[in-house]
């Protein structure tokens, strides 16, 4: 921690404890010397223990307080701490104390209290205390005051970039056998420069479990490759929810149906003279558009009362027959679903879509049906051992929706009926529109 002088001090009153004033850059670089320099404290950001240099991102000097809410405490060493820029910016503006301090607050009220504060406290707390990084990977809050919770809630510790920065942390050290074999090669000063190498390689991170844990945990990074070119999937176009998905199944059960129709709606429409006639009849719940007439199961009933009763001009004998060939096969199916399918077109659409754009997806397509059991069968592993840390991280939901999707999409989904259903919904919502 570094302490200012009297000098410092005086300065930083001057300016009015103003962070971002010109004429402080020195200070803060004196600062930032000093906590990167801290023999108690190592080269690493406070809150993921990501080291500053190969973490997530460069560090910086992290307000612990912020210093748009608190400026007094803007240079109050206690208030700083070294954070990378993910936790920091993560970490943003969000109020650490738990009760809000008077507005006559002074520089010297600075909350000295591990209570006083929501999160972890880089000068008061022990941070293991407060939260547990279980496999070197997932950090876990564990002090009844959900002050660990707070903090990996406020920092998004559970975020999927930093989960795969860990795992390279440590397949660095695998590298260690690379310096070995250089060793070998090399000759003279550079043995010497090498083998400090392997020294320092070997003093961060070597322990045996923590090797055992990564690969366990590379284990499941299939599913997080396929995770994060599902969310990409995802956020391309409407969410694929459960629901939304629930309904393009039905659509795909009544296919035959909807195709029955489609031929019938086609051939109606293309009776123009026989649209005009049709208008008086205020046929019950037509759909009607410009030019066009969609009839819903109940308008296919009144129709063929209509055709059966009424005299219509213009419609020759063969059309009608042909017409009403049409309404009989229809109503030899199961209608219930088409006024459903029907009022829910740009919901199945929408699902095609995605459907659609994750068939073009390589890395998925690699890695999904019907292509390797073993792999799926891993997937679902994953997802089950990962989904108790989703509550910050939507990346892992999205995983754990994975067997969802592997299940209700990718299993037995049958290429030709996908394209064919993809061509139906198409024509019918064209149609609609
Ligand atoms: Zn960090």
């Amino acid at each position: 921690m570094y302490i200012l002088t009297r000098e410092e001090e005086d300065l930083v009153q001057s300016y009015n404890h103003n962070w971002d004033q010109e004429n402080l850059s020195f200070l803060k670089k004196r600062i930032k010397r000093a906590l990167i320099n801290d023999p108690i404290k190592d080269e690493i950001c406070y809150y993921c223990k990501s080291p500053i240099d190969t973490g997530t991102t460069p560090g910086d000097i992290e307000h612990i307080i912020h210093k748009s809410t608190y400026t007094l405490f803007s240079f109050v060493p206690r208030n700083l701490t070294l954070a990378c820029d993910r936790c920091n910016t993560s970490k943003g503006a969000k109020d650490v104390l738990l009760q809000s301090l008077p507005s006559t607050y002074a520089v010297n009220n600075y909350p000295m209290n591990s209570r006083d504060y929501k999160i972890v406290h880089a000068h008061i707390d022990r941070y293991e205390d407060f939260i547990k990084i279980q496999n070197y990977i997932f950090f876990v809050g564990i002090d009844q005051y959900d002050k660990g919770v707070n903090t990996i809630k406020y920092c998004s510790l559970n975020r999927l970039d930093l989960a795969l920065s860990k795992i390279k942390q440590v397949k660095n050290c695998f590298g260690i056998a690379n310096s070995v074999k250089n060793i070998l090669k090399a000759k003279g000063n550079r043995i010497q420069q090498i083998l400090t190498e392997i020294e320092h390689q070997l003093s961060r991170s070597s322990r045996e479990e923590m090797f055992k844990s990564i690969v366990d945990i590379n284990k499941e990074e299939s599913a997080i490759i396929i995770t994060n070119h599902l969310e990409k999937i995802d956020n391309l176009t409407t969410h694929l929810t459960r629901k939304n998905i629930e309904v393009y199944k039905r659509f795909l059960t009544a296919f035959s149906v909807m195709k029955n129709y489609y031929d019938f709606v086609t051939y109606l429409n293309s009776l123009s003279m026989l649209i005009p006639q049709l208008i008086p009849y205020n046929l019950e719940k037509v759909c009607r558009v410009p030019g066009k007439l969609m009839l819903n199961k109940n308008g296919i009933v009144e129709l063929e009362i209509i055709l059966n009763t009424q005299t219509l001009k213009y419609l020759q004998k063969t059309s009608k027959i042909k017409l009403l060939d049409h309404i009989n096969h229809l109503k030899a199916d199961d209608l219930t679903e088409l006024n459903f399918i029907l009022n829910n077109m740009d919901i199945i659409i929408s699902v095609i879509n995605i459907i659609r754009l994750i068939f073009n997806d390589q890395i998925i397509i690699r890695h999904l049906p019907g292509l390797d059991a073993v792999i799926v069968r891993k997937l679902r592993e994953d997802v089950q051992n990962v989904y108790k840390y989703a509550s910050f991280n939507p990346q892992i939901v999205i995983m754990h929706n994975l067997e969802y999707y592997y299940h209700e999409i990718f299993t037995g989904m049958d290429r030709d009926l996908f394209n064919n259903s993809k061509k139906l919904a198409g024509q019918i919502d064209a149609i609609i529109k």
